[in-house]
């Protein structure tokens, strides 16, 4: 199969008609054999009813109803379960979107070898108080991650089967696809400017609270990324940093109290100081360590993706 389209949604029966028809025209355009996978993330409005009746006039077109909302990462990971084109692209319900985007981004990611094609909304039809903070996660996670694209979070992109098939979009980290991927092992991500347009029907799903989560979710990927297979390198050596700082502290403060300064030792505001870097030194230690026997207890906890074999 040429093209699998994976289209999470949750309340947009007035778009979906439309956006369908729309991706029917360009396979049909461009002679695709295709699926559209709809994934209802527990809508409450007739979008099922409206997946029902597409599906039913039309074979490539199939549907996946959750029970209830569970959000947008979760619509796309499971609609990454079932996919089977060589080239699979995810786009948003709303027609924010624009399915004449299928043809290029599948002809990138086969000519360019790429894993994984983002769109960049380089002009956005949104209000400012979404572009703004947006630029600025962007901006970081750029930073952060030295994945060079500028827009992480666009809802059109594109991958190889094979991409989607092995990573796992969980929580609200459908903002960091491209993250998941590079730590997974995918390294060729490019990236294409595509249109982008107002929101046609009905209103946008994510509220204010997104940036907060965007930030958590932010620092969560990072550490998992760097830390996952081994959470004592990182609380094992602040801890042990901690420690060491607070007992030389302390160390300076016993001598100076036996033979400079006799006041007494909790006189000293240093004296909390150094009591407080011990603690917390020894609790991130023992975070650690549980962090490791809940890593060791996973069941990937010994699962490599494997590019290539020779001769096994
Ligand atoms: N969406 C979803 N589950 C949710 C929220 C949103 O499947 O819990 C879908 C939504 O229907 C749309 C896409 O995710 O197809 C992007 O959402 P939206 O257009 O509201 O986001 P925005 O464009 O405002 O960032
Ligand atoms: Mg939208």
């Amino acid at each position: 199969m040429d093209v699998s389209v994976v289209v999470p949604l949750y309340n947009e029966e007035e778009s979906l008609p439309e956006l369908c028809a729309w991706i029917n025209k360009v396979a049909a355009a461009n002679n695709y054999t295709y699926e559209i996978v709809l994934v209802d993330d527990g809508s409450t409005d007739g979008s099922w009813k409206v997946i029902e009746q597409l599906s039913e006039n039309n074979a490539h077109i199939k549907g996946i109803k959750f029970q209830r909302n569970y959000g947008k990462s979760a619509a796309l990971n499971e609609g990454f379960r079932v996919v089977t084109g060589e080239v699979v692209i995810t786009m948003d319900a709303d027609l924010q979107d624009s399915p004449d985007e299928i043809p290029p981004l599948r002809e990138m990611v086969l000519a360019g070898n790429y894993d994984l094609v983002s769109g960049w909304k380089k002009k956005r039809h949104d209000p400012i108080g979404k572009t703004i903070p947006s630029k600025f996660f962007n901006w970081v996670t750029k930073k952060t991650t030295g994945i060079r694209l500028h827009d992480f979070n666009c809802g059109l992109k594109a991958y190889r089967l094979n991409v989607v098939k092995n990573i796992e979009v969980y929580g609200e980290m459908h903002r960091y696809i491209p993250v998941i991927a590079k730590w997974s092992g995918f390294k060729k991500i490019g990236e294409k400017v595509v249109e982008h347009r107002a929101r046609k029907y009905g209103t946008s799903k994510f509220g204010i609270e997104r940036f907060i989560k965007g930030f958590l979710d932010l620092a969560s990927i990072l550490f998992v990324g760097k830390f996952g297979k081994r959470p004592m390198h990182f609380f094992g050596s602040w801890g042990t940093l901690s420690f060491i700082f607070g007992f030389t502290v302390f160390v300076y403060l016993t001598i100076s109290k036996f033979f400079f300064d006799k006041s007494g030792l909790t006189q000293r505001p240093l004296f909390f100081f150094a009591i407080l870097a011990m603690i917390i030194g020894t609790q991130l230690f023992l975070t650690g360590f549980i962090a490791e026997l809940i890593t060791r207890n996973s069941p990937n906890r010994n699962q490599y993706l494997v590019e290539k074999k020779m001769r096994c």
